[in-house]
């Protein structure tokens, strides 16, 4: 109700490439189209000015953050990205790779802070897969294509698939599955809400770690279930806001410390505030010590709250209703050397009739983009064994 006349997603729902993405790709191969906008610019705020993201060729050539020299040796470098092959850099974690290969502190800063955290939601570069990276950065130099953001939100991409679903099925909300019923290694059912349901194919798209909760443990292998419960998600806090005028010009930005993205989603896309006010959504990806400490996680959140102020003077006056969330999990898998796209697991399991789907699986890009490939490797999955 606080939130009458706003769309709303769950924090910042950015589509990576845009209209060349994962979710735009499912609509088209269902004879489709989804509506995406995106974003004019987008800024960076870093040390108390604000500049153009250098995210491509001319705004990186322009880029104040940065030399001539460092110019040079940037370009370098991720010309040598866009010809390696990511699956050879899967296991070298960013940080050393970026020692490696870059002489620049501004620069190991840039790729490390900057790069990653926005393109992988990379919360510690310590651990962050390079083969990861690569794969991103080649995905976004082919698409030629940013950030999008649906029309209506997410909630359009959903609404829609589910209409799909219902005319060859049935989609039911507010049903839990509480169990996957298994024998003799094979699906049998499902138990939805106490009620038995009788199907030989389950796909199971929730994030894997919660999946043993849905089925017993003995049908699987020790290494796949030390995986899928060890899977670690991302974290962060999330803050929207309706603002009563128009507080933000940019229709997303970036601040380097504390690193935060924001979007202004209604400056791209009228429908989702009513008009004149401002949905502004900001998220700062975080490590587990901090989110997952009270204390520390209430010290990030004032921290981002006043660092906006200066960034948008008079923010603060104009906030006619703010939701803030503080997530155990934003990604349900942070892609590092340990969960890189070949070490998370792909539709088939140990059992017949069970696939899984969602963002810890295998799968392209990184959170929604996973979901999305991942959930189109299962369908071919299901469909050879028919
Ligand atoms: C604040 C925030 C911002 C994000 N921003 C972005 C972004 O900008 N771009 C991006 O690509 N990704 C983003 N993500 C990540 C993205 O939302 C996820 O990667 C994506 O939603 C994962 O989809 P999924 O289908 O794998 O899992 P989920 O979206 O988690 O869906 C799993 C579903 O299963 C349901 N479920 C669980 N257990 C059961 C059960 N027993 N029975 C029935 N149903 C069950 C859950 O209710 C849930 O609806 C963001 C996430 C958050 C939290």
């Amino acid at each position: 109700e606080y939130k009458k006349g706003y769309i709303v997603d769950y924090g910042i729902h950015a589509l990576r490439m845009a209209d060349n993405g994962a979710a735009a790709s499912i609509f088209r191969m269902l004879g489709e189209n989804l509506e995406i906008v995106e974003p004019k610019e987008s800024s960076l705020y870093h040390e108390g000015e604000w500049s153009e993201l250098p995210l491509n060729l001319n705004a990186i050539m322009s880029s104040p953050l940065f030399s001539k020299e460092e110019i040079n040796e940037l370009l370098g470098g991720l010309g040598g990205v866009l010809s390696a092959q990511p699956s050879k850099y899967w296991d070298i974690p960013l940080s050393r790779w970026v020692e490696e290969n870059f002489k620049s502190e501004r620069l190991r800063w840039f790729v490390k802070e900057i790069l990653a955290k926005l393109l992988l939601i990379s919360a510690d570069a310590g651990e962050t897969s390079t083969g990861e990276l690569f794969d991103i950065i080649q995905a976004f130099v082919k698409s030629g294509k940013g950030a999008g953001f649906a029309v209506g939100g997410w909630r359009s991409i959903i609404e829609r698939l589910s209409e799909i679903v219902e005319e060859n099925g049935q989609v039911r909300v507010k049903a839990k599955v509480e169990r996957i019923l298994v024998k003799d290694g094979r699906v049998e059912g499902v138990v939805v809400n106490g009620e038995k349901i009788k199907v030989d194919t389950v796909v199971a798209a929730v994030p894997v770690q919660g999946l043993f909760k849905l089925v017993e443990e003995k049908w699987f292998s020790e290494e796949f279930i030390r995986k899928a419960k060890g899977m670690k998600p991302t974290m962060g806090i999330s803050i929207d806001y309706g603002l009563a005028t128009k507080a933000c010009e940019y229709d997303t930005f970036m601040c380097s410390d504390p690193w935060i993205y924001g979007a202004a989603t209604s400056n791209m896309d009228a429908s989702v505030a009513p008009q004149g006010e401002q949905l502004l959504t900001v998220f700062s990806v975080l490590t587990p010590s901090i989110v997952l400490n009270k204390e520390r996680a209430k010290m990030e959140l004032e921290r981002i709250e006043k660092k906006l102020e200066e960034m948008f003077p008079g923010i603060k006056g104009n906030v006619k209703w703010k939701r803030t969330l503080i997530l155990g999990m934003v990604d349900g898998a942070a892609l590092t050397v340990t969960q890189s796209r070949d070490k998370r697991p792909g539709p088939e399991t140990d059992v017949k009739g069970l696939y899984l789907a969602g963002d810890t699986c295998n799968g392209r890009g990184a959170g929604g983009d996973i979901a999305f490939n991942s959930s189109s490797n299962c369908v071919d999955a299901v469909l050879r064994t028919m």
